[in-house]
């Protein structure tokens, strides 16, 4: 079931990014397998899914060991800065980074670990005073403040447009996460700026996510199920 789901996701990622005039490669499936358990990660690695979302330190802590080396990481849920340690060890990229504080823990950890670690700056582009991000008027210091922190690579932004069952209403947050990537390539602020990455769409709405730009879809539901 689990192949069947990530084949449709990756035809319905190539159809999106061939309506937006994109190239299908430009664009990775995150795999969010937040409270599903080790079998079902290991299935969608038999189908050879490698690239995984978590966001729960201690639970995928735990999936991440048994795994051994196999698969890959992307940290996306809320970090608190005393867990930046286990953050900088386990994961191939941060997606969540949205204030200086756990930017600079984060930067610490992965020098001490000798490793330099990928992350995204969360935007709250949606303004809801109770979801996680910097506000766009906040984001450009962030940015340069994080771009000056030695082991850390700033590779892109994540959002998370405010809840809604019309995948078209998400579309206007997404547009707005990309034109603030754009002004900050601008300014040179990227690690690398001819590849910025954009982290947005979930499984309602990752192919308009696609059409407005995205390089990171984080879909769950429509390859693992309804989680537990
Ligand atoms: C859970 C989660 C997802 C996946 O959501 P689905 O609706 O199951 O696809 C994506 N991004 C974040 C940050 C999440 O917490």
């Amino acid at each position: 079931m689990i192949c069947d789901n990530l084949k449709t996701i990756y035809r319905q990622i190539e159809e999106a990014a061939v309506r937006a005039g994109r190239d299908p490669q430009s664009v990775r499936l995150v795999a969010v397998s937040k409270r599903q358990g080790l079998e079902r990660i290991l299935e969608a690695l038999d189908c050879g899914q490698e690239l995984f979302g978590e966001n729960y330190l201690q639970e995928a802590r735990e999936k991440i060991e048994q795994l051994g080396d196999r698969g890959r990481f992307h940290f996306i849920g809320h970090l608190q800065s005393n867990k930046a340690r286990q953050a900088a060890e386990l994961f191939t990229m941060v997606e969540t980074v949205d204030r200086l504080k756990i930017a600079r823990a984060l930067d610490r950890h992965a020098k001490a670990l000798g490793r330099s670690l990928d992350i995204l700056l969360q935007v709250n582009v949606g303004r809801e005073p109770q979801k996680a991000g910097v506000l766009p008027e906040n984001l450009e210091e962030l940015a340069r403040d994080v771009a000056t922190l030695p082991s850390l690579r700033l590779r892109g932004l994540m959002t998370m447009p405010p809840y809604t069952t019309d995948p078209e209403e998400s579309r206007p947050f997404f547009r707005s996460l990309c034109q603030l990537a754009r002004e900050l390539r601008d300014k040179d602020l990227f690690a690398d700026n001819s590849r910025v990455e954009l982290s947005m769409g979930m499984s309602r709405d990752f192919p308009v996510a696609i059409e407005e730009g995205a390089t990171l879809v984080r879909v769950g539901t429509a390859i693992f199920g309804p989680r537990p």
